[in-house]
């Protein structure tokens, strides 16, 4: 039976993407290769968020053209994913040793395309049509053989965005907005956990926008909100987060569950952006920073001790330093916990590519240094704070850096190292934090309560 490498780049959702891709592969006799040396099928699975992200594909695609095809001419050789949606056979006029691109709602094809190209019955793929019921496509699981997996796991829930923020390609390459049904995602949901699941994360481009063309509020309550509901009954879940909100999808529903849904994990992911109400409105964010602001703060007074990390994006079109003091301000003001920083990056098709006043590298660069020595002193502060403190984790699996070593969770998501035992995976521990380090809490094993 043929086997696959599959190489992810990006976001949670590509990841969950190619999770489902492998099982279904899995499903139809396909074995997963442990590297791309001797895979029959090396798939990548791509993001066009940032033209960084673009270039790495595309330059680990020629590595494998110029090396794997040469020795190996029979391997076939694919893109998926965004970057596949985006520029579509054009992939294969720059490249063509590529054998098959397949957008984005076209994932669950991927065995059956394979097939065919393998089987030699078509010799090039390009596949990025639009595929109504997509959305509801990326079901299947890979539990077995990854410990981390078997306790954690994600749920795609929607597919696209209807946002149209002046920066960003997503609209664009996930399409617009699809939901799938709370009956479907339960019964997914609660497949995992029979399976041993003890935490869901729901994905989707703008998650709290679930549902909100196809399901009416009831009682007060918006479809994302009903879907948390649904998902929280679900016996044997511990705990559920949700990736990657918009600030505008936090209505009073969603922050009232917070005090409400005891499963519902105590951290937000709120994307910031810019602390610029000028620059907010260029993006088409739809949010002030008075909101934002706002918005922390009653998170923060309904779960006291949430954990909050952002996006930020320097150096957008037109952004002053009058503009970036804003951010840099607003960043003090809200202390997050952790943020991931972008320098803005110009994408074809986009509003803001197109931007008068774009901003230097130089400058995107240097605000990015000082946004992060900001961003990296509060985070140091933070966990320093909890040295000494006992915290609750769910114990994941092995650590990815040293994996002789176990790594948990907080509910507020910060990453805990311990040298437990494999007995405590999946578990729900109390343990002791006896150093701090770069973003992550160390535990001592003697110290663990059970
Ligand atoms: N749900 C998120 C939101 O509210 O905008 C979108 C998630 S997006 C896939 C991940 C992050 O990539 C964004 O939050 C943004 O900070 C960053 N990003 C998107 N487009 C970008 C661009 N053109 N240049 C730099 N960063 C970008």
């Amino acid at each position: 039976m043929p086997s696959v490498y599959i190489k992810t780049y990006g976001c949670q959702m590509n990841e969950r993407d190619s999770e489902a891709v492998a099982a279904q592969l899995v499903a139809r006799g396909w074995s997963l290769a442990p590297s791309e040396a001797t895979a029959d099928a090396i798939l990548l699975n791509t993001c066009s968020v940032r033209d960084f992200a673009e270039q790495k594909a595309v330059g680990k695609m020629q590595n494998l053209a110029a090396e794997t095809r040469r020795a190996r001419p029979g391997v076939v050789l694919g893109f998926l994913g965004c970057m596949a949606q985006s520029r579509g056979r054009e992939l294969i006029d720059r490249l063509p040793d590529v054998d098959l691109v397949l957008g984005t709602q076209k994932f669950h094809h991927t065995a059956d395309y394979l097939a065919d190209l393998l089987a030699g019955r078509r010799t090039k793929i390009v596949d990025v049509a639009d595929e109504s019921g997509s959305e509801a496509a990326i079901r299947e699981h890979l539990l077995n053989g990854n410990a981390k997996k078997s306790v954690s796991a994600f749920v795609s829930i929607m597919q696209g965005c209807n946002q149209y923020c002046t920066f960003c390609i997503v609209p664009y390459t996930r399409g617009g907005e699809r939901s799938r049904t709370i009956p479907d995602i339960v019964a997914e949901c609660r497949q995992l956990a029979a399976g041993g699941v003890r935490e869901i994360t729901l994905l989707g481009q703008i998650v709290t926008s679930y549902g909100r063309r196809e399901l009416p509020v009831r009682d007060g309550k918006s479809a994302f909100v009903q879907l948390l509901e649904a998902v929280h009954e679900i016996d044997g879940l511990e705990r559920i987060r949700f990736t990657s909100p918009h600030p505008k999808g936090y209505g009073d529903d969603l922050i009232e569950a917070y005090g409400r849904l005891p499963k519902l994990c105590a951290w937000a992911h709120l994307p910031l952006q810019s602390g610029s109400d000028r620059i907010l409105k260029l993006m088409h964010r739809g949010d002030t920073r008075e909101h934002y602001a706002g918005l922390i703060a009653k998170l923060r007074r309904v779960r006291p001790g949430i954990g909050l990390t952002t996006d930020i994006i320097v150096g957008f079109p037109g952004e002053t330093e009058d503009d970036f003091e804003q951010t840099l301000a607003l960043c003090r003001e809200v202390r997050f916990d952790n943020a991931y920083l972008f320098k803005y990056s110009e994408r074809r098709d986009t509003p803001a590519a197109l931007m008068p006043d774009q901003v230097p590298q130089t400058v995107r660069e240097d605000r990015n240094q000082r946004l992060l020595t900001v961003i990296n002193d509060i985070g140091r502060e933070k966990y320093n704070d909890y040295l000494g403190r006992t915290v609750r984790i769910l114990v994941e699996g092995p650590s990815k850096t040293n994996p002789a070593r176990l790594t948990g969770r907080t509910s507020c998501n910060k990453i805990v190292l311990l040298e437990g035992a494999p007995r405590h995976l999946g578990q729900v521990l109390d343990v002791k934090v006896t150093r701090t380090g770069s973003f992550t809490l160390y535990a001592d094993p003697a110290i663990v309560n059970l």
